[in-house]
Formats: structure tokens, C-alpha cells, sequence
């Protein structure tokens, strides 16, 4: 068989191919950026203008209830769950990540009063890391915010350490940790753990509960599809439900619409609202959700392991004099559903990559990321998009003025 002929082979007997023509992707266009922003389903749009037509513009403040929009963030956090092996009951949909991560952090140290340290790595995610630090800033010094090196960071666990924040796939790398190893690890010296689930909700199997994780967080906008800033989702453990929300918000109240003097707590996971819950972003959320409900997890992972080979191959054979380092782990196993290189030009490359059609994205200082999205990429793009990166290095079609711009958004 041709290399041609093995890939459309691979894209014929693709169990999940029907999917694609579920999003709104223009023909010529390879879109590696899903992990950053997913692709739009082509319900999406349909949905929104019900609800604004109808739900909101016929039912006015009727539709809290006549539409069920007052519930949107617990049902939509129940099949957020069945992705990420929650129970229902455990998982809400609400606020960014940024706040889910406060709301987590907090209840866990009210979990654990003596203790006074949050512990994480240097390289996680940013905002993971200042969520902790305004956190440590706002409790007066008496919470410390503690982020090192990242090989180093179990070996810090002690009496001292109240709760520690790991990102279960890595943005950068997309190294995966073993969510059931670390938390028995932390576990043994009686520390909580939040896992960011950013880069895993839709992209591989999660299995909250089997690894008796406390609590987890991650965007709805990634590869959820639910749209830019998409309500995010917080899982607490049903054990730890009984923590006292810091941020008590009227919505997760016992009786919100008693409006009593005095906040008192919902029971279970509702109590972890705050606000008003933002019903256009949950009904674009909803959408994206129940498309990956239908797609069966390991199949995606499955995909994901292949089309991750194929690239890393692909770059190997075709890109190997252009000075492209691998920063993501070489063993499948121990990778998400990214690849990630380090190139001293990686910023003009990206750049001059879009005006070929093939988007990724850039990661200071010098990291090109390319999200491999099992449900809307072919095998027959990852090829081709290896094509397009070969010809913009070979032709240093990269090397012009206006590639190196910096954009304030990468
Ligand atoms: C994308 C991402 C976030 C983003 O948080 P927001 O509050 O939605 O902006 C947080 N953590 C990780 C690990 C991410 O990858």
C-alpha cells in the first residue's frame, strides 16, 4: 500500500469520522488549536437563537423555570461527569476555571485546618499558580503559595502541605501525571488534591473517582467545544461536599428566592455556585457536551495515540533539518492529545503557518503547540500539515517583518 492509500485507510476506518461533519470547519483549513479553542458544532448557533428567540425573548423570566435554566449548571455538570468518571451530583457547570480553582483550593484548606501550605509546580499553568498566590495574599501570609520545580513536587509533600494543585496534562509538554498514583501519594500524608483538567476533559479517559480524587476543575472551551469563555466545571467529591463555599454566592444558597438575612448552605454540589448562572453560555456549552457524550472515550484516546505517532513521524521524516525539538514525551502514553516543539523561531513559524491555513499556537519563549483534536482531524490533515510546515521552513517563508510582531493575544 502507498502512504497515501494507508492514510485514507486509517480516515475510511476511523470509528469516530462522522463527528467532523458536526463542527463548522472550512474546507483547506487544519486546525491544531483545539486544545486552546475548540471548533464550533454546527448545532451551536440553532440552539442559541432558540434560546434567545424563543426561551428568552417568548418566555421572558418564565424560562428560569418553564426552560429549566435556573438547573442548566447541574445538569450540564452531570454529563460533564460521565466524561471525567464522576458521579452525578459531583460536578457543576459555572464561572471560569480561574474561579473554580479559588473555590476548590479554599474548600480544601477548610478541610484541613492545621495545615497551611498549597503546594504546586513552577511550570503549571499560570493563572493555577496567581489563583494560589491571591490566596496567600488575601489570607495575610497565614496560607503560604508554594510552586517548585516540577520533578521535585511529591517529594514536598508533608504535615505542612494542606492541598495540592497539579495539572493532570501539561499545557506546554502534554505530559500526562498518573492522577490515582499522585493522589495516594498525597493521600499518605493526608494531603488533598485539586487536578486541572483542562487539557484531559474530552481528550483522554478520566477517571475521577477510581483514583478517589477530592476535587478537579477545567474548561468548557477547550476541547468541550462550548465555545469562547465557556462556562468552566468544578467537581467536588461527594465526601467533601460539605465544605462551607468561601465565595456563598445567593445561588448556592439553601432557598435563594427565601432571601433570608443570612447565607446558608445548599446541600451537595450546588452549594459551590455563586452567581446567576450564564444560561447562553451554558446552552453553547451544552451543545459541544453532548456531542462528546456520544463519542466513546478510549475510541478518542485511541485516535488521539494515532494521530499523535503519525505527526511526531511525519516531523521526523519530512522536518528533520529544520531544528524542531520535541518537548513532548516521545511514549505515547505519557502524552495528551498535543505535540509540542521548542524552535528558536517558533513564534514567525507559527505565524506564517496561519497564512497557510494550518493554525496553532505559540507558547513563550519559544514552544509550538499543535492540538491534535480526535474529534474533527483527519489523519490525512496531520500529513498535510507536515507539508505545510516543511514548506514554510524550507522556503524560510517565516522569516518576514510582519511574523514577528508580537501579538498581545498568542
Ligand atoms: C486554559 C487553562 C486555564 C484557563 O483558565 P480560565 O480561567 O478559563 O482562563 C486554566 N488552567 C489550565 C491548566 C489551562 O490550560
Amino acid at each position: 500500500m502507498t502512504l497515501d492509500a494507508e492514510i485514507a485507510s486509517h480516515d475510511e476506518r476511523d470509528p469516530l469520522q462522522g463527528f467532523r461533519g458536526a463542527f463548522q470547519l472550512r474546507d483547506g483549513l487544519i486546525y491544531l488549536d483545539g486544545n486552546s479553542l475548540g471548533a464550533a458544532p454546527k448545532v451551536t448557533a440553532a440552539r442559541l437563537a432558540e434560546t434567545v428567540c424563543e426561551q428568552w425573548g417568548e418566555g421572558l423570566i418564565t424560562s428560569w423555570l418553564g426552560a429549566q435554566w435556573s438547573i442548566a449548571p447541574q445538569r450540564i455538570g452531570d454529563k460533564i461527569a460521565t466524561i471525567i468518571g464522576a458521579d452525578p451530583g459531583e460536578v457543576i457547570a459555572a464561572d471560569s476555571t480561574s474561579v473554580n480553582l479559588f473555590k476548590a483550593l479554599c474548600a480544601a484548606l477548610s478541610l484541613r485546618p492545621g495545615r497551611s501550605v498549597i503546594l504546586s509546580e513552577q511550570t503549571n499553568f499560570p493563572t493555577d499558580v496567581y489563583m494560589m498566590q491571591g490566596i496567600e495574599g488575601f489570607s495575610g501570609g497565614r496560607i503560604k503559595a508554594l510552586a517548585v520545580a516540577p520533578e521535585t513536587v511529591l517529594d514536598r509533600l508533608d504535615e505542612d502541605v494542606a492541598v495540592l494543585l497539579l495539572t493532570q496534562v501539561h499545557y506546554k509538554s502534554g505530559l500526562v501525571r498518573d492522577m490515582a498514583e499522585v493522589t495516594r501519594q498525597a493521600h499518605d500524608k493526608g494531603v488533598l488534591v485539586v487536578w486541572d483538567l483542562s487539557h484531559s476533559a474530552g481528550a483522554i479517559p478520566v477517571d475521577l473517582n477510581a483514583a478517589h480524587a477530592d476535587f478537579a476543575v477545567g474548561c468548557g472551551y477547550k476541547y468541550l467545544n462550548g465555545g469562547p469563555g465557556a462556562p468552566a466545571f468544578l467537581f467536588v467529591a461527594e465526601r467533601h461536599q460539605d465544605a462551607r463555599p468561601v465565595l456563598s454566592g445567593w445561588f448556592g444558597h439553601a432557598s435563594p428566592f427565601a432571601f433570608e438575612d443570612d447565607y446558608r448552605p445548599a446541600s451537595g454540589i450546588t452549594r459551590f455556585l455563586c452567581g446567576t448562572p450564564p444560561v447562553l453560555g451554558l446552552v453553547a456549552l451544552k451543545a459541544g457536551v453532548d456531542l462528546l457524550c456520544r463519542a466513546d472515550m478510549d475510541e478518542v484516546r485511541a485516535k488521539s495515540l494515532r494521530l499523535g505517532e503519525l505527526f511526531i513521524e511525519r516531523m521526523e521524516q519530512r522536518c528533520g533539518e529544520f531544528g524542531f525539538r520535541l518537548i513532548s514525551p516521545r511514549e505515547p502514553e505519557r502524552r495528551g492529545s498535543q505535540v509540542a516543539y521548542a524552535h528558536p523561531h517558533g513564534y514567525e513559524i507559527v505565524q506564517a503557518l496561519k497564512a497557510c491555513d494550518v493554525i496553532g499556537d505559540f507558547r513563550a519563549p519559544d514552544i509550538l503547540r499543535f492540538g491534535l483534536t480526535p474529534l474533527y482531524l483527519r489523519h490525512a490533515d496531520v500529513v498535510e500539515a507536515v507539508e505545510r510546515i516543511r514548506e514554510v521552513c524550507a522556503t524560510r517563508a517565516w522569516d518576514k517583518p510582519q511574523y514577528r510582531e508580537r501579538a498581545a493575544v498568542t
